[in-house]
C-alpha cells in the first residue's frame, strides 16, 4: 500500500470532510487513499459503478480498462453512461464522467482488452486492482499478474441476482484460481442481469478496496461472500487456499509492500 505522502488540498479536504470523520478514519487515510492507485479492469454494471464509488472515496489515481463500444442493452446497469454514447467506446465516457465528478483524482482509459501483453505493465503501475472483467479469460489473467506482483485484489463476480466477492493477498489468503480450479460453464451473454445487483456488488467491491488502503475495518480476507439478492441472504464461506495451487501455490507474502495497512499495523 501507498505511503501518505500526498497532503490534501482546502477542496479536497471540504470534499472528503463527513468520510474523514468516520471512527479510525481521518486525515492519514485520506492521504493514503490520495497516494494510491487502483486499477479496475471492466467498466461496466460492476467495474463502472465501482471505480465511481472510488473516485467518490477520493483515490487519486484510476486506470480504467475496457475495449469494446457501448450498447443500448448496456444502460440499465452502467450507470456512467449516457444514452447519446451508444456506439462509442464506453471506456472513454467513464472517464468523462468520473473527471465531471470529482475532479481532483486523476483518471487514465486504456482502451484496450485485459491480455496476457498488457496486464503485466498495469499490474504493476497499481497499488490495488479490481476485478470486474466480464469474462474468466481476463480474470485469469489479473488473478495470476497479482500474485505475480503481489498487488491486492478485489475480486466481484455475479451470475443473474447472485453475487461473489472475495479479497486476494498474495501469499496470505487464497487466489481465485484456489477456488475456481476449472472454470464453470458461463455465457457473457446469456445470463439477465439488474443494475441494482450489480451496482450493491459494486459498492461492496469499491468499499473492500478503500478499507484495505486506507486502513479501515476487517477486509474480507480468506473468504467468500456470498449474496442471493433475490432472497437478501448473505453468507460468508472460508475460502481453500489450496497449497498446490497452480498460480498462487508457493508464494509469501512479500513484506509491507504487499500487506494491507490495517494488518501491517497490527
Ligand atoms: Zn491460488
Amino acid at each position: 500500500m501507498p505511503t501518505p505522502h500526498a497532503i490534501l488540498s482546502p477542496t479536497e479536504r471540504e470534499r472528503y470532510r463527513r468520510q474523514m470523520q468516520l471512527p479510525g478514519f481521518g486525515q492519514e487515510s485520506q492521504e493514503r487513499l490520495k497516494s494510491a492507485t487502483a486499477l479496475v479492469t471492466g467498466v461496466g454494471g460492476l467495474g463502472g459503478t465501482a471505480a465511481l464509488y472510488l473516485a467518490a472515496a477520493g483515490v487519486g489515481r484510476l486506470i480504467l480498462v475496457r475495449g469494446g463500444n457501448l450498447q443500448r442493452d448496456d444502460l440499465n446497469r452502467q450507470v456512467l453512461m449516457t444514452d447519446d454514447w451508444v456506439g462509442k467506446p464506453r471506456v472513454f465516457k467513464a472517464q468523462q464522467a468520473l473527471a465531471a465528478f470529482n475532479p481532483d483524482i486523476e483518471i487514465e482509459a486504456v482502451c484496450e482488452y485485459v491480455t496476457a501483453e498488457n496486464i503485466d505493465g498495469l499490474v504493476q503501475r497499481a497499488d490495488i486492482a479490481l476485478d470486474c472483467a466480464f469474462d474468466f479469460k481476463e480474470r485469469d489473467l489479473l488473478n495470476a499478474a497479482c500474485v505475480r506482483w503481489g498487488k491486492p485484489m478485489v475480486e466481484a463476480a455475479m451470475n443473474a441476482m447472485e453475487g461473489y466477492l472475495l479479497t486476494v493477498i498474495p501469499g496470505k489468503t487464497p487466489c481465485l484460481s484456489c477456488l475456481f480450479p476449472e472454470k464453470p460453464e458461463w455465457d457473457c451473454w446469456g445470463f439477465g442481469v439488474l443494475g441494482a445487483v450489480s451496482g450493491t456488488l459494486a459498492c461492496l467491491a469499491a468499499l473492500e478496496a478503500i478499507k484495505l488502503v486506507a486502513g479501515l475495518g476487517e477486509p474480507l480476507l480468506g473468504q467468500l461472500l456470498t449474496m442471493d439478492l433475490a432472497r437478501a441472504e448473505f453468507a460468508k464461506r472460508r475460502a481453500y487456499h489450496d497449497p498446490d495451487c497452480p498460480v498462487c501455490g508457493g508464494v509469501k507474502a512479500k513484506g509491507d509492500r504487499t500487506i494491507p495497512v490495517v494488518m501491517a499495523r497490527s
